[in-house]
């Protein structure tokens, strides 16, 4: 592959590999190709509103919302609220938001299971007239206990067989409202002894008196999520039903479902979820990591939540460059994080201004720089992108420098500022450190340095060279802000392998989030408002937090510049 000599005498052409589709591109190419449902290709993707959309979302969403766009074709965004005890519209509210903000349009499909709640009752009316299901009075322990186990089949209710006008009528009365909640249910009769659990009876309905957030208190029975799913998609005419690999056993039953109404039938697809390293993708505990207040809420910038990425700094397009990188499989994985922030790293080095700002400011006094003078100085705003043009940033007597970029007593690969050593300030002047000015407790509190006019801009005239280049800021006019440093929110690569008697929270990191106050910025910050991006020179990428008032901004840091994931594929 990286044989160049081979390559060069070869057309481009030849070298490449032929373009392979994915599994689920496959088969939509040779469904199109079969003409298969007149060619079309809808597609939906269905968040239960129970919770923020995570990065693994953003995988189903990039692939359901991407493959409409690639083929012609469209995408509904259906809400699978199926379950109003768990189901509020603030989470509604904020799915859209976020699809949105990735880069996507449902148009005028929005829809919702609620909207077909008569349409399933209407379905389920059907299958107990066929025979198909029947009003059950056992609790829901029992109906447990009698589904057997994968190794044992299921013993059939002793009300399986009631009658089909018994049935109507006690699901009319279920319906009615006439029974307490959880006191009977509607299931639908299949084979007890299947292989396949979830074929034995499966429950459709349960009496349940929770407002819903869109119907109300208009239902006091609910459809189950196995219920509501599949024929969801096929009233809404969907081509491909993309869902991730646990939904694979339950295929079987959607088709049977399907099969027994005579309707649409869509073809499920099942694809490998994302796993990301040293995250945890799973609504039920980010709740829990928002409830016990582990974190700062759904969009702490930690969490793996698009909220949470997007306030850390992330942009949409790094997002979505990063699924398209992962590809689909059948197969479980684990991505590494690395190369999450890899693609947002490739995308914020292409956008993001260059600015100068000092985490843990260490005071410089230039002995022999004129007292009140202020020189503007050029620095370039994006070597990446000449159109960014340059800016003026101010040069004067007193300046902050990094604390870490000044050691007294130098180890031997230290090449930063120490007494008597030269190094340059990026876009300003060569400086030589002369004294150090310390505490009564011996902390240093002020250097004392001289500058080489000579070297304005910083470049020497003679050729003379120096091993750092260093950030600083004009301490005069600097803006104080805050930053708020992260680190993963788990010690553990697995956060959720954990050995008896453990509990996955105890792999939180203690040291996820470093907040550093008096930091300094160069004064050009002054105007940036919530959401801005910028790189701070050899410090990383940095977004201003939502918390930021007019008097005080706040930064997150989104990324460092150090790319391990680029390391690793060097190493390979
Ligand atoms: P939980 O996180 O508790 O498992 P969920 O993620 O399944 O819940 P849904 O709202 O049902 O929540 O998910 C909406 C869609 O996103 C589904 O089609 C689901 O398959 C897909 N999805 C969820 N998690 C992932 C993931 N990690 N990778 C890819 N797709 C996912
Ligand atoms: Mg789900």
């Amino acid at each position: 592959m990286n044989d160049h000599k081979h390559k060069s005498d070869k057309p481009e052409a030849a070298t490449e590999a032929p373009v392979s589709l994915d599994f689920i591109r496959a088969i939509i190419t040779e469904d199109i190709t079969n003409n298969k449902n007149g060619g079309r290709v809808h597609t939906r993707f269905p968040p239960e509103p129970n919770g923020y959309l995570h990065i693994g979302h953003a995988k189903s969403i990039c692939l359901n919302f991407g493959l409409a766009r690639q083929y012609g074709g469209l995408c509904n965004l259906r809400f699978d609220d199926t379950n109003p005890t768990k189901e509020e519209s603030h989470y509604v509210e904020s799915i859209q938001k976020d699809v949105r903000w990735l880069g996507f349009d449902w148009e005028d499909r929005l829809f919702y299971a609620s909207d077909y709640y008569d349409q399933l009752h209407e379905f389920a009316l059907k299958l107990i007239r066929d025979g198909k299901a029947y009003v059950d009075d056992l609790s829901a322990d029992e109906i447990r206990e009698y589904r057997g186990t994968l190794t044992e089949p299921g013993t059939p209710s002793p009300y399986r067989d009631r009658p089909v006008e018994e049935n109507l009528d006690l699901f009319g009365r279920m319906r009615a409202g006439e029974f307490p909640d959880g006191s009977r249910v509607l299931r639908a009769k299949i084979d007890m002894a299947s292989g396949n659990v979830n074929l034995r009876d499966p429950v459709l309905y349960r009496i349940l008196r929770a407002t819903h957030h869109r119907t109300g208190d208009k239902w006091c029975i609910y459809p189950m999520y196995d219920w509501a799913h599949g024929q969801s998609d096929s009233i809404e005419g969907i081509t491909h039903s993309i869902c991730t690999l646990e939904f694979e056993d339950h295929r079987p039953l959607y088709d049977w479902f399907i099969e027994q109404l005579g309707i649409h039938h869509p073809q499920q697809i099942e694809f490998a979820p994302l796993n990301l390293s040293y995250t945890v993708l799973s609504k039920r505990k980010l709740l829990q990591l928002v409830k016990e207040k582990h974190i700062g809420g759904w969009d702490d910038p930690r969490m793996p939540t698009i909220s949470g990425l997007r306030r850390r700094g992330y942009t949409p397009s790094a997002i979505r460059n990063f699924c398209d990188r992962i590809g689909v499989a059948k197969r479980d994985s684990t991505v590494d994080v690395a190369l999450l922030e890899h693609c947002l790293r490739e995308d914020l080095n292409k956008s993001s201004a260059r600015v100068m700002g000092v985490l843990r400011p260490l005071k410089v006094v230039i002995d022999n720089y004129p007292k009140g003078q202020v020189e503007e100085l050029e620095a370039v705003n994006n070597p990446e992108d000449p159109s960014a043009g340059i800016r003026k940033v101010p040069f004067s007597r007193e300046l902050f420098i990094e604390r870490e970029d000044f050691m007294e007593d130098p180890p031997k690969k230290f090449y930063r500022l120490s007494p008597g050593r030269e190094v340059r300030l990026r876009y300003a002047y060569f400086i030589t450190c002369t004294d150090v000015i310390k505490n009564a407790d011996g902390e240093i509190v002020e250097l004392h340095c001289t500058y080489d006019p000579a070297t304005r801009g910083g470049d020497s005239p003679d050729g003379r060279k120096v091993k750092a280049t260093m950030h600083w800021v004009s301490a005069a006019h600097a803006r104080e802000v805050e930053v708020r440093l992260y680190d993963y929110l788990f010690t553990k690569e697995d956060p959720l392998a954990v050995a008896d008697g453990e509990n996955w929270l105890d792999n939180l990191n203690p040291g996820s989030l470093e907040v550093v106050a008096g930091c300094r910025v160069e004064p050009a910050l002054a105007v940036a408002k919530a959401g801005d991006r910028f790189q701070f020179e050899r410090l990383g990428y940095f977004c201003v937090d939502p918390d930021s008032t007019p008097g005080k901004l706040v930064f997150n840091r989104t990324v460092t510049l150090r790319d391990t994931w680029a390391k690793i594929q060097q190493k390979q």
